[in-house]
């Protein structure tokens, strides 16, 4: 797919609303004009019309023949479009099964802010009050409003560590990783099972209690064996940031436990992987 980088949010894009979800659904191998589409979809022709055009803007959707009058045009899924209706489609079959919903609540990915708040404790720690206020200014959220059971749509804690890593990093995202590192010790959730007097595989397994606190989608698998565990990311559309986000907090976890080993990545959802996958040995 031409821009990878965009999926995640292009995903979010289209599951934050079931108008677009259902047009972008309906256009799966054959173009169609609005009235097909309204028809096939049970929408109103102005919410199919609306949603092509937010379509279009994202490139996800295409028309074919724009001589034609509004109504006759006729449209098509580009290649990112295509891309993004598999990604959706293999994410929606591990749910199966799902009712058709006309009116569904629009579902938005969202995560914990706890775990932002304390990375940007140890961000203010290692690189000055100041700088940190300059990286987040573009943000669009005050820092100030959240709180530890504040829940940020994953799109705006994306945008957040991209800010970070602008301001702070190299674009390779060395720098997340390292901070997340650094952080994670002090995650609450996290904290409550480091400090268990468990062997690190025991410790491992409850790596999904926390997932299931921190994010309201999603799924993650541990498989555990001697001095190692490997943890398995399902369902979702990271960004770079976020998948060296988790690289850093596996690292983190060893490091808070004083224990040498690595943290590899070994599969990952935007290289085309069904879950992105990390490779704890210690
Ligand atoms: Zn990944």
């Amino acid at each position: 797919m031409a821009a990878q980088g965009a999926l995640w949010s292009e995903f979010s894009f289209v599951v934050s609303s079931g108008v677009r979800e259902r047009v972008i659904a309906s256009l799966a191998g054959t173009p169609k004009v609005p009235k097909q589409l309204a028809v096939e979809t049970g929408l109103r022709i102005y919410h199919v019309s609306r949603a092509l055009r937010e379509l279009s803007d994202r490139g996800l959707v295409e028309c074919l023949t724009p001589a034609n009058k509004g109504r006759g045009r006729l449209y098509a899924l580009t290649d990112d479009g295509s891309g993004l209706l598999d990604y959706l489609a293999q994410s929606r079959r591990r749910f199966l099964p799902v009712p058709a919903r006309a009116h569904a609540a629009p579902f938005v990915p969202k995560i914990r802010a706890s775990t932002l708040l304390r990375f940007l404790a140890q961000l203010r720690a290692s690189q000055g009050e100041s700088a940190v206020r300059e990286a987040v200014e573009g943000w669009g959220v005050n820092p100030s409003d959240l709180g530890d059971d504040t829940w940020l749509s994953v799109d705006a804690y994306a945008r957040f560590l991209d800010l970070v890593e602008a301001k702070f990093g190299d674009g390779s995202y060395a720098f997340v990783r390292a901070q997340f590192a650094e952080a994670v010790a002090s995650f609450p959730t996290v904290r409550e099972q480091i400090s268990l007097p468990i062997p690190l595989e025991a410790l491992a397994e409850r790596a999904t209690i926390v997932y299931g606190k921190e994010w309201n989608f999603g799924r993650m698998e541990v498989q555990t064996s001697k001095r190692r565990a490997v943890f398995a990311h399902f369902d979702w559309m990271p960004t770079p940031a976020m998948c060296a986000m988790f690289h850093g907090v596996y690292e983190g976890v060893l490091k808070a436990r004083n224990f040498p080993g690595k943290v590899t990545k070994t599969r990952c959802v935007r290289n085309g992987d069904d879950r992105c996958e990390y490779v704890v040995a210690w």
